[in-house]
């Protein structure tokens, strides 16, 4: 398997950060030359190069990109010094007056206190008015950048692609042109991350979701972000549900179903409409009543109000733990919409546990196990769970004693599991730490998949409560996870992960019959009859194709089993096994057959 270069431990403090921040700063450089009118908007690291985001006067062709790059490494060549330099607003707006982008960014670092980015800063840190200069170009910058251009290695920095990019990512902004690069510190790590980058690409779910006959998006007709699946995109999902639907019930979760819509002022309460209102639909408003509801971004509040409602509670029945496969709506930008993995319409594997303090340890290590089983079924196994604390600073629930508790249970849990985890200072939600599981796919790719969150605040905000051991009422805790994430996101992953080469218990076909001639076909029909009886997914070839074309075809589709069919085979009751390795396993009875196909399975192979 083709490995990308290894990413560094702490990235952005890391040698390669400042390379590939100051190989953007470069690039502007050269593209500021070549079109001495463009706007420059934003240009930071990324996780495998770095991007800036440009207003050209007029598209950008590859032979352009050819001479950017040229250009860029000369200027390499040049050994300039990186200089740093804080500014006055005055200072800052005189440097940027013909820059409009580094205007409003400015305006948005006085005023809002941003990075220079225009995102918020991370906790802790001041803004700052700073700029770098290196050779004839000047940045609104926070740095850090190498300390001269010579520490960039010509020969590891490429110009990759080009995008567009909404300013802000707002679609009502103007679109900018974004080219994209990539830095490494030698140049065989970069020609290490192509050969990677090739696979990838052969991987790339949306383009093996048309390949294998998944899934399609109809924006016109049906609206951006919105998955269409094929039947045997269906079994995909069907077989995924049931899978983790049948581990939860092992694992003691009650399933439940609350609908798609959802009142408006039950947000207000939960506080979502406050906090989470751009990514929710617009409302529809009942223009009789004037009543307002909303498609359902989320479960937890539904899953609070179906827990209140089912009565009073007591500490015996906790803990309670509800799960929904559950539709919920986002209204992601169009921009940020990605294939399988970032949709509008995603269906959660959404869970909630209501239980006591004292409970949140156990429950904690039971789902550490409970997704440990789900993840290693699927064959990822390489994961390291992020587990975010609380930091300084007063946006946490003011309730240390919680907290602390809280903290040590999971930490506990997590020591006990023998996972490798980090600890994250910080990163927790205001309203409870949290874990989440990041798994890494046969690309070495990171995706982070489940997720813990302890959440100390909706059930008191919604009122729930049960009787305690005391005979007094309290507010129970809850535990939201999710598993899969959502089925959408999940089989984009898997369909990577596996290079679309689904296990056979995923396997939207599980074998081809393929009769040599006509006169086969019966016979084939018979075998695909029992085999169907049997539970396996099969399908009969019985197109006018030659027999070639046929094995040809179901090996492009990833199916798992061809099963040739001639004379032989017909008068020995058999089958000739091909697997899609192109291995040929030779004639067998059809009971070998499916002795062999159960034992896969069962084997998750
Ligand atoms: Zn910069
Ligand atoms: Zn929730």
């Amino acid at each position: 398997m083709v490995e990308k270069p290894k990413h560094p431990e702490n990235y952005p403090e890391s040698h390669l950060y400042r390379i590939r921040h100051s190989a953007a700063h470069v690039m502007a450089q050269a593209v500021l030359e070549y079109f001495p009118e463009a706007k420059i908007a934003i240009g930071p690291p990324i996780e495998d190069g770095f991007y800036y985001d440009f207003d050209l006067p007029r598209p950008i062709t590859q032979e352009d990109l050819e001479k950017i790059e040229a250009r860029m490494k000369e200027i390499i060549a040049g050994k300039h010094d990186f200089v740093r330099r804080e500014v006055t607003p005055e200072e800052a707006r005189e440097i940027f007056k013909d820059q409009p982008y580094k205007l409003e960014l400015i305006d948005d670092i006085l005023s809002r206190g941003t990075d220079e980015y225009g995102n918020p800063l991370p906790e802790g840190q001041k803004p700052v008015l700073s700029v770098y200069q290196h050779d004839t170009f000047i940045d609104l910058c926070r740095g850090p950048h190498v300390k001269n251009t010579s520490e960039i290695n010509p020969k590891a920095v490429k110009l990759m692609s080009i995008a567009g990019a909404y300013w802000r990512g707002d679609e009502t902004k103007p679109m900018l042109t974004r080219i994209y690069g990539t830095a490494w510190e030698s140049p065989k790590e970069l020609r290490q991350y192509l050969k990677w980058l090739e696979e990838a690409k052969k991987r790339d779910h949306r383009v093996l979701g048309k390949e294998l006959g998944l899934f399609y998006f109809a924006p016109d007709e049906i609206g951006p972000g919105i998955p269409l699946f094929t039947p045997k995109g269906e079994i995909l999902r069907h077989l995924l549900e049931s899978y983790v639907r049948e581990v939860q019930t092992r694992y003691g979760f009650l399933h439940v179903w609350t609908g798609n819509i959802v009142k408006e002022d039950l947000y207000a309460k939960s506080g979502h409409l406050q906090n989470y209102a751009e990514v929710m639909f617009p409302p529809m408003v009942d223009e009789k009543s004037g009543e307002r509801f909303r498609l359902k971004p989320m479960n937890c509040p539904s899953h609070m109000t179906l827990y209140k409602k089912m009565g009073k509670h007591s500490y015996r029945e906790l803990p309670l733990r509800f799960s929904e496969f559950a539709t919920v709506y986002r209204y992601e930008k169009k921009g940020e919409l990605h294939g399988l993995t970032r949709v509008r319409s995603l269906t959660q594997d959404d869970c909630h546990i209501f239980c006591t303090e004292d409970q949140i340890q156990s429950e904690f290590s039971m789902l550490l196990e409970l997704i440990q089983e789900i993840l290693g079924r699927f064959r990822l196994t390489d994961y390291q769970v992020r587990l975010s604390l609380r930091g300084e600073g007063g946006k946490y629930v003011n309730d240390p004693e919680k907290w602390d508790k809280a903290e040590a249970a999971l930490r506990n849990a997590l020591d006990a599991s023998g996972l490798d985890y980090i600890e994250a200072k910080g990163e927790a939600a205001f309203y409870g730490p949290k874990a989440d599981f990041i798994a890494r796919d046969t690309l070495g790719r990171e995706w982070q998949l489940s997720t813990i969150q302890v959440d100390f605040i909706q059930p008191a905000r919604l009122g729930l409560t049960y009787i305690g051991a005391d005979g007094a009422e309290h507010t129970p805790v809850v535990l939201h996870r999710a598993i899969m994430g959502s089925t959408e996101r999940f089989l984009g992953v898997l369909i990577e992960h596996y290079a679309g080469a689904f296990p056979v218990w995923l396997a939207p076909v599980q074998a081809v019959i393929i009769p040599i001639t006509d006169r086969h076909l019966l016979y084939c029909e018979q075998v695909a009859q029992k085999l169907r009886a049997a539970g396996l997914r099969v399908e009969v070839d019985s197109r006018a194709e030659r027999m070639n074309a046929k094995i040809r075809d179901a090996q492009k589709q990833k199916v798992p089993y061809m099963l040739i069919v001639g004379d032989r085979e017909v008068e020995g009751g058999k089958v000739a096994l091909r697997l899609r390795s192109g291995e040929n396993l030779g004639a067998m009875s059809v009971d070998e057959f499916l002795a062999k196909a159960q034992a896969d399975i069962e084997a998750g192979v």
